[in-house]
């Protein structure tokens, strides 16, 4: 029984790992680097991102 139930919390683990992924994958679509230098974009905790050169900045994701 103690096994059975193991099993089923590293079950669970697995499913929560997989919804990470799947988010992780919603959340490629924004921009990474500045589609005029290249430059990696600056990440804020708010999702806004911003170009270190100072000539892009995306605030998108703002619908929750
Ligand atoms: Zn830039």
């Amino acid at each position: 029984m103690e096994r059975r139930t193991q099993m089923s919390w590293e079950q669970l683990q697995a499913i929560l790992k997989e919804n990470k992924t799947t988010r992780a994958i919603e959340e490629r679509d924004p921009p990474v680097a500045c589609p005029f230098d290249g430059a990696i974009l600056d990440i804020h905790p708010r999702g806004r991102r911003n170009c270190p050169m100072g000539n892009y900045t995306w605030t998108g994701g703002s619908k929750a």
